[in-house]
């Protein structure tokens, strides 16, 4: 198979966002290294938008590399598997970053693991087939996808299979894979494409294929020559482009990387499904040719564990469901200046409370942080600078919004599209009054009575 170019080309930016100190430098040349596996896991039923899935195991059940745990328990669900053999030891409760309590399937590994090398050749290694991929029905590709528990892992973690499903009413002309990485810090992107380029230009044409997508372009901002260096080597002959966009947060949001990359404005409100596109991350891309071309369900990401926190900084293969602790404990644990850990990056991630947290298939990677980047000001009152309106890659009015969640004005919430907010973090960043706007917005969107 090989997808052909021909849409409008974007301008490589989009307007209004920020320029935040990058810091990749503390992770970006540390070469991805595969964790050995842990003794215990503990597997999140709910990890992804939508409804969780039912644990299909019970404790004491034995399990293999791969066995489901819990299957998908509707449309919008993902299916969560075993990434160890072993055992089943509990079925219980965790809270995530994000404040939810979900239930969780634990796995204690017994016997001999597939670990190290032979891991990570199963995954990513070898050589990965462009061609003689139109064999495969796009049906039959979604029910691998969806079989294997895909979900977004650029950090939204929405159902992969949902948006790979063809639409008779919204056609789709482009698969648009995105390499951006644009949080500060974070690289495990970067070291993927380019340790991993080949499985990612397979799964971008094998995502075109189940969407009735002809065109495959990956967006790779331009301040990482060497993955679009690998990735153009690997999609020689494909027919997909690889297109370097400007360095600028969020060019990783996916209105603004398609307005970038293939030139379409998404409405306000809506997706970029309503102008031809779905948006994949290239981790997502790497996992659909595991699941499709090996039969590997999601059942490992990469991690970028990152920040002057940390005292080995590293990108790594890693379990889902290992804890935020053994991750770090392998990288050498927190420096003693260490004041916050974080899921995700500095801009959209979360503060992790507890370190017994499990790894998600969202967690994009653990930010430590110390005091020096931990803004401490105090909030003063508004001085009505407009700083965060230009700032605003959407171009909504922050300070409205924020303070229609902190009265809870729900009508003057929607009046300002509260909903089309993606939680950048870019007005609270440059805000001089430290007014938290990103988080209060976040709050309303959370409380924002159903209509
Ligand atoms: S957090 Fe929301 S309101 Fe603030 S800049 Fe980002 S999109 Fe705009
Ligand atoms: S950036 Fe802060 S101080 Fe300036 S208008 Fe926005 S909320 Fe007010």
């Amino acid at each position: 198979m090989s997808a052909q170019a021909f849409g409008a080309r974007g301008t490589g930016s989009f307007p209004r966002g920020i320029h935040p100190a990058q810091a990749k430098h503390h992770s970006a040349a540390a070469a991805l290294e595969v964790l050995p596996p842990p003794a215990r896991v503990e597997i999140p039923l709910l990890q992804h938008l939508g409804a969780p899935a039912t644990a299909a195991v019970k404790p004491r059940d034995p399990v293999a590399w791969g066995t489901v745990l819990g299957v998908a328990s509707g449309f919008v669900s993902a299916s969560v598997h075993s990434p160890l053999g072993g055992k089943v030891v509990r079925l219980g409760v965790t809270t995530l970053p994000n404040g939810r309590h979900v239930p969780t399937v634990a796995v204690a590994a017994e016997g001999e693991q597939v670990a190290g090398q032979a891991l990570w050749e199963a995954l990513y290694g070898g050589p990965w087939p462009t061609a003689g991929l139109d064999e495969l029905t796009p049906e039959a590709i979604g029910a691998v996808v969806r079989e294997a528990g895909l979900v977004g892992q650029g950090g939204a973690a929405f159902p992969t299979h949902v948006k790979l499903t063809p639409n008779p009413a919204k056609p789709v002309d482009t698969v648009l894979v995105n390499g951006c990485e644009c949080e500060p810090f974070l690289t495990a992107d970067d070291r993927l494409m380019r340790e991993a380029p080949a499985p990612i230009v397979a799964g971008a044409l094998l995502a075109a294929r189940a969407a009735g997508a002809r065109q495959v372009v990956i967006g790779v901002e331009d301040n990482k020559p060497e993955a679009v260096a690998a990735l153009r080597a690997a999609a020689e002959g494909t027919g997909v482009v690889v297109q370097s966009v400007r360095t600028k947060y969020p060019q990783g949001g996916e209105r603004q990387l398609v307005l970038s990359v293939v030139g379409r404005i998404v409405p306000t409100g809506g997706l970029p499904l309503d102008v031809g596109v779905v948006v994949v991350n290239v981790g997502t891309a790497a996992a659909i040719a595991a699941a499709v071309l090996r039969g590997r369900p999601l059942t490992h990401r990469v991690v970028a564990v990152t920040g002057p926190g940390v005292v080995r900084p590293a990108n790594l293969l890693v379990p889902i469901g290992v804890s935020y602790r053994e991750v770090l404990d392998f990288c050498g644990g927190l420096r003693p200046e260490a004041v916050r850990v974080l899921s995700g990056g500095p801009m959209m991630g979360l503060a992790v409370g507890d370190l017994a947290t499990p790894v998600t298939k969202g967690t994009s990677g653990i930010t430590v942080l110390t005091a020096r980047e931990v803004r401490k000001a105090a909030e003063t009152a508004c001085v009505r600078c407009g700083r965060c309106g230009e700032a605003c890659p959407l171009g909504l009015v922050p300070t409205r919004l924020a303070l229609a969640s902190r009265h809870r004005d729900w009508a003057l919430a929607r009046r300002y599209h509260i909903q089309a907010c993606i939680e950048c973090g870019c007005c609270a960043y440059v805000c001089p009054a430290a007014i938290p706007l990103t988080q209060l917005i976040r709050m309303g969107k959370a409380m924002l009575p159903k209509e």
